[in-house]
């Protein structure tokens, strides 16, 4: 891994220095069933800031489950690919949204976008978003991969690679992978870690397959921790707490 360009003095107590926080739309809505949830999406910028007034770089990919996905979309009959693209919209909305909450709090934030939308956001411009890191703004990357058949886990695997990444930090409801749903099974047993290929051939949900392949290609781990707990964030980035680290 190259050095990362963040002085050890200004990272109190933090493992890692530049992350990837991935959150899917879904995480937004809190108990309603569609869109935004503003206390939801405040509570998580709070986690973010925190992290953030700590030194961290931190990069985000929020998904547009909570408002579109293109799967279901084409399974209504709409064409694949336009269900897609809306699917991408849907996750720029999600980005603006958590801008306007960091900024609330005094974090400056960049909005990049895989597809150009000038009068909303930034263009992906890889240089420009890691002088964006160093300048401590937090990168929300929106507009996924910028390709239908992809996913918002794949485009946050893919920007984690471009920009250095230390590691991926899937926030769920719950605090690591297991091997059935804690929610509907009392005897479920969380995994502390995970190889990648496991990962593949169990079929265990974390990620798409795809993103868990680009994550394997490049080394890079992903650690799946509950977002629900307060200072959670924190705390993984610390070292502390519980959660799953898929690696090699
Ligand atoms: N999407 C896409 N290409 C990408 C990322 C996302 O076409 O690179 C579309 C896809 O339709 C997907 C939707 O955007 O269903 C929302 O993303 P995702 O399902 O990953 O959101 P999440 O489940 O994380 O909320």
């Amino acid at each position: 891994m190259p050095p990362i360009d963040v002085p050890v003095s200004e990272t109190s107590g933090l493992k890692y220095k530049r992350v990837m926080l991935k959150i899917s739309g879904e995480a937004l809505m809190g108990q309603e069933g569609y869109g935004l949830h503003p206390p939801t999406v405040e509570r998580i910028a709070r986690e973010v800031k925190t992290v953030h007034d700590l030194g961290a770089q931190i990069c985000m990919v929020i998904g547009g489950g909570n408002i579109f996905r293109g799967l279901s979309g084409s399974a209504q009959g709409m064409e694949r690919t336009t269900a897609d693209y809306m699917g991408m919209l849907a996750t720029v909305m999600n980005a603006l949204a958590m801008q306007s909450s960091l900024e609330n709090m005094g974090v400056y934030t960049r909005v990049i976008s895989a597809i150009r939308m000038d009068e909303v956001c930034e263009p992906y411009i890889r240089r420009r978003a890691v002088r964006h890191l160093e300048k401590e703004r937090v990168c929300i990357f929106a507009a996924g991969t910028g390709n239908p058949y992809f996913t918002t886990d794949t485009a946050a695997t893919l920007r984690a690679n471009e920009m250095k990444c230390q590691a991926i930090f899937k926030g769920t409801k719950v605090d690591g992978i297991y091997d059935k749903d804690p929610k509907k099974f009392d005897d479920a047993t969380r995994y502390d870690d995970l190889s990648y290929d496991q990962c593949l051939a169990e079929n265990l949900g974390v990620m798409d397959a795809t993103a868990i392949a680009l994550a394997r290609d490049n080394n890079l781990p992903i650690i799946v921790f509950s977002l629900d707990e307060p200072g959670g964030f924190k705390g993984i980035l610390a070292g502390e707490g519980t959660y799953t680290m898929v690696h090699g």
